[in-house]
């Protein structure tokens, strides 16, 4: 049976941001009742629009933001009420890359310091330290001449090689990547992400890819999340949610992505309307509903709950109850 590397239990981190109509507290639900289970040595990929919540949900796990409610439980330990020592623990176990590297790494610290500081800060002596970064250049396929270089004389793709090995060297069982290859060129995305799935195969790592874009997660993810304002609305192996999406939104973001069905050009798709709203003023229902060609007085007034349509798939819309298989 799959053991659970990060579990999500209905979190929730909401955002004070003054006061509403009638001088009430108002927040920003940036990610509300999340549910999910990320287990090891798989990889999840998290997509949705911009302002979806998907980079608050990563700040979340890491614990770089409070949480308002839930759990986060990580290797069988709830971060909330954690020790400082498993606190310590979590922060060497999980690791992040960001978007993009050049604004991630000092301007004016060498590759070889750059990878080298979250050991030294972990209590590393010096000389293991730069051993450690040595092999990390080159687990991400660098030379050691780049130990001596600067961010301003490397690329893009070497920078983010570069994040990598940051992100690696404290050997992490856990990677959260956070738009991995949206700041570089379309030749160098394939690359990395080739160095990903290398990685994550050689050193058993788990991933949480998060990206708004569906052909990156479909290329490297075992199951895809789909988040749209703070709330999972579809969940499930890859192959079923791209070869049978079920939610509206997931829908509308697939029609969106021009190179992932390159065969439908010229058929009638079906095309989002809107802009995403806002987390502030979420409507009342589903939140898709002012966007979703099927929506009813129902879902105007309810939330929908998850529906789950085959054992590891499930989605948050009313059109799907029909289909439950716990019925
Ligand atoms: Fe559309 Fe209603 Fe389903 Fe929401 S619950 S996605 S509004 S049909």
């Amino acid at each position: 049976m799959a053991e659970a590397a990060i579990e999500l239990r209905n979190l929730k981190k909401y955002f004070n941001v003054g006061k509403g109509p009638g001088g009430a507290k108002a927040y920003a639900k940036a990610v509300d009742d999340i549910t999910l289970t990320i287990n090891k040595g798989e990889v999840v990929g998290l997509v949705g629009e911009s302002g979806s919540g998907k980079t608050t949900l990563a700040r979340v796990i890491l614990r770089l933001t409070s949480i308002t409610g839930g759990q986060v439980i990580f290797n069988g330990v709830d971060l909330a009420k954690a020790s400082r020592d498993d606190m310590k623990k979590m922060r060497t176990d999980v690791s992040v890359v960001f978007q993009d590297p050049a604004s991630n790494l000092n301007p004016r610290e060498t590759v070889m310091s750059s990878i080298m500081r979250p050991l030294v800060l972990h209590g590393t002596s010096k000389a293991e330290a730069k051993q450690k970064a040595i092999d990390a250049l080159g687990l991400v396929k660098m030379d050691t001449r780049y130990l001596y270089s600067y961010p301003h004389q490397l690329s893009g793709g070497q920078l983010q090689r570069i994040a990598i090995a940051r992100a690696l060297v404290m050997n992490p069982k856990v990677m959260i990547l956070d738009e991995p290859t949206s700041a570089l060129d379309i030749s160098v995305q394939a690359q990395i992400l080739n160095l990903l799935l290398d990685l994550q195969e050689s050193l058993k790592l788990t991933y949480l890819v998060i990206t708004h874009d569906l052909n990156v997660i479909r290329y490297i993810s075992d199951r895809i999340a789909v988040m749209y304002l703070g709330r999972l609305v579809e969940y499930g192996p890859t192959e079923e949610v791209i070869g049978n999406p079920r939610h509206p939104y997931t829908k509308g973001l697939m029609a969106a992505s021009p190179i992932l069905n390159p065969h439908d050009r010229g058929k009638e798709k079906y095309m989002m309307e809107g802009e995403p709203g806002s987390l502030i003023n979420l409507p009342t229902g589903c939140h898709f509903n002012p966007r979703c060609p099927y929506a009813t007085d129902r879902c105007r007034s309810e939330l929908p709950q998850d529906v789950r349509i085959s054992p590891l798939h499930q989605v948050a819309c009313f059109l799907q109850e029909e289909f439950s298989i716990d019925k």
